[in-house]
């Protein structure tokens, strides 16, 4: 699943590719990725992009009419964009369609340029989804959602009052999009390690000196992670330059499970918490 450093630096990207660019047709080969599609797509044909923005992992298109376009990736949306000569660029979940001809079996919605530019949106799970909502319908979309891990405003006192009465384990409340957006399970897992905090321990149980530490851990690891695109696990894919991540070379405890603890030199464990597998040192983070 694409997380918070590679929606980032898709979002990077598209943001520079996509500037001033016309939209021309739009292609919707399959219904129900374009959620609430006006009937024709008229709406937004001719419309001009403006900029690319993205708060927590959604991306929003902003256009110059009413409307923006809003994408969500889920577990294994790509955005492939091809210019006029046939030049790529984009990111999203690895697959053979970042570099097979398009559109593939998994496209979705294809936006054609002015220009012969085109954008692919695939999608092979299919819960991925692109809305074209008013630009003041907008925000509510985002109500749900707490501060961004980025936020230069995010603050210690804010974490630690979020954190006061639950005593679910730090590491699903600070994958908790209410509390705080984009620290997806690989950033957390390496967060806790870092900072040496047990994942099991209670939300409310962290210590000031903990969180604090943990939410400058958090940010510098998100911000490393997309500095270098993100984290690629997919063996066959990982070397797609421009598409790839490199932060799978620096992870320090996530998917080392029974390896050395590059800390103390004891076996990392792993455990399931709220479905997902969390990686961590008995040793190096107490309860
Ligand atoms: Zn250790």
């Amino acid at each position: 699943m694409p997380e918070l450093p590679e929606v980032e630096s898709i979002r990077r990207k598209l943001h520079e590719i996509l500037q001033d660019r016309q939209i021309e047709k739009i292609e919707v080969l399959r219904d129900k990725s374009f959620l609430a599609f006006p009937m024709t797509g008229a709406e937004i044909l001719n419309d001009v992009v403006l900029e690319v923005k993205r708060r927590a992992k959604i991306l929003q298109i902003v256009l110059a009419g009413q409307r923006d376009l809003l994408i969500h990736l889920k577990m294994t949306g790509q955005l492939i964009f091809i210019d006029q000569d046939g030049q790529r660029a984009g990111g999203g979940h690895p697959s053979a369609d970042w570099v097979d001809d398009l559109p593939g079996k998994h496209t979705r919605v294809i936006f054609y340029f002015m220009g012969g530019s085109r954008l692919f949106f695939n999608d092979m799970r299919v819960f991925g989804w692109i809305r074209s909502p008013l630009k003041t319908e907008v925000d509510r979309e985002f109500v749900s959602y707490g501060p961004d891990i980025n936020d230069p405003n995010l603050s210690v006192t804010y974490l630690l009052r979020q954190a006061a009465r639950r005593s679910i384990p730090v590491k699903q409340f600070i994958m908790d999009n209410k509390v705080v957006c984009g620290v997806g399970n690989i950033y957390a897992s390496e967060s806790l390690f870092m900072t040496k905090i047990n994942p099991q321990k209670s939300a409310k149980d962290i210590s000031k000196k903990e969180m604090t530490a943990l939410l400058q851990a958090m940010q510098q690891i998100i911000a490393r992670a997309t500095e270098l695109g993100g984290t690629t696990f997919d063996g066959k894919y990982v070397g797609v330059d421009g598409f790839a991540g490199g932060f799978q070379n620096e992870l320090q405890v996530y998917g080392r499970e029974g390896l050395p603890c590059l800390r103390c030199g004891k076996p990392i464990a792993k455990i399931k918490q709220g479905g997902r597998g969390s990686f961590y040192c008995p040793v190096c983070q107490k309860t």
